[in-house]
């Protein structure tokens, strides 16, 4: 068996062609759609992606407000700075591009943004709402990889997902929204004993341990959709998954490229949840409705 290919590229390009008919409905009723990038330092990674973010953004056309503050910048500053963007209109997602410097205090700096802009769900109510299945913002990644996911047709419900990897940003909402989709779900990360015992037994592999060749086919059960999201770069340059993409390739149903399958998807479903905010603004300002927000997004999603 050969598995088909998820193209994570074409599924992106398709979502932000639908994105830019719901900007333009957004200008035509005098509302630009807003999203803030806080980037502090000079961590030259941390740049490319603040930078892919931002051109995303122009594309679709949403309006970028980037905010690049000092590798110095005090934490009584950055709050400051929150605290304005969440107070502005013209604002409809603020993020923080991670990680931040030694001094700051993570969970206190992402738990200042309003949970109505925390468009990359990483703010505890977010975090806490994946647990009971009405969480606001999906985390972009993992919500990403749902929708890869979905291309494929498969059912979820009743499945073996098998998660290798459980950061706060990744494996760990990736499980609690597919538990929610009432998967059977494991979660694996570096203490686990005998990693193959358990990946052999998914139905669905989602790879997110930054671990290049970590999963080799022996660890695939025949069919299995396999879904990459590790991104490692080699010595020689090349950027790789954590899988290895031929050799797995020959027994799964359905497999994601590394790069071209996830990578794409994270900085959509960014613009999805700014675009997602932005509607909601246009619509409290033609209702005192602010029970809206309690809509789940994920349920049946
Ligand atoms: P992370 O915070 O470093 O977490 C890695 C997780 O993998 C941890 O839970 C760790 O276990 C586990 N792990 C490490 N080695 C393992 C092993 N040998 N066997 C099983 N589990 C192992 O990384 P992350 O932020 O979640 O990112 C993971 C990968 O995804 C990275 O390659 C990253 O670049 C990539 N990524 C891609 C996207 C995208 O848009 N495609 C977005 C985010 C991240 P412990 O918890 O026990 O340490």
């Amino acid at each position: 068996m050969t598995a088909q290919i998820i193209d994570g590229k074409a599924l992106s390009r398709q979502l932000r062609e639908g994105f830019k008919t719901r900007v333009a409905a957004l200008l035509e009723q005098g509302l630009t759609p807003g999203l803030a990038v806080i980037l502090i330092g000079d961590n030259p990674a941390s740049r490319v992606y603040v930078g892919n973010k931002v051109k995303a953004c122009e594309e679709c056309g949403v309006r970028s407000f980037h905010i690049a503050l000092p590798d110095h910048t005090p934490q009584a500053e950055l709050l400051a700075t929150i605290a304005r963007l969440n107070a502005d209109p013209a604002v409809h997602g603020i993020l923080i591009q991670l990680p931040l410097p030694p001094h700051i205090d993570g969970p206190s700096v992402l738990e200042a943004i309003s949970v109505h802009k925390d468009v990359d769900g990483f703010h505890l109510y977010n975090v806490g709402g994946l647990v009971v299945g009405n969480t606001i913002f999906p985390p972009c990644t993992p919500y990403g990889v749902q929708l890869l996911l979905d291309t494929t047709g498969t059912e979820v419900a009743g499945k073996n997902v098998v998660v290798v990897g459980a950061s706060n940003i990744v494996g760990k909402p990736m499980a609690l929204m597919l538990l929610q989709r009432e998967a059977t779900v494991t979660i694996c990360h570096a203490r686990t004993r005998d990693l193959a015992q358990h990946t052999i037994l998914a139905d669905i592999l989602i790879v997110a341990a930054g671990r290049p060749g970590l999963i080799v086919p022996q660890m695939v059960k025949h069919g299995a959709i396999v879904i990459d999201v590790g991104i490692n770069r080699l010595p020689d340059g090349k950027i790789v998954g954590d899988v290895d993409f031929a050799g797995v390739r020959e027994k799964a149903s359905w497999i994601t490229p590394v790069p071209g399958g996830v990578g794409p998807m994270t900085v959509t479903m960014l613009i999805e949840n700014t675009l997602r905010s932005a509607e909601r603004a246009l619509r409290l300002r033609h209702a005192d409705d602010y029970q809206e927000w309690e809509a789940p997004i994920l349920k049946g999603a």
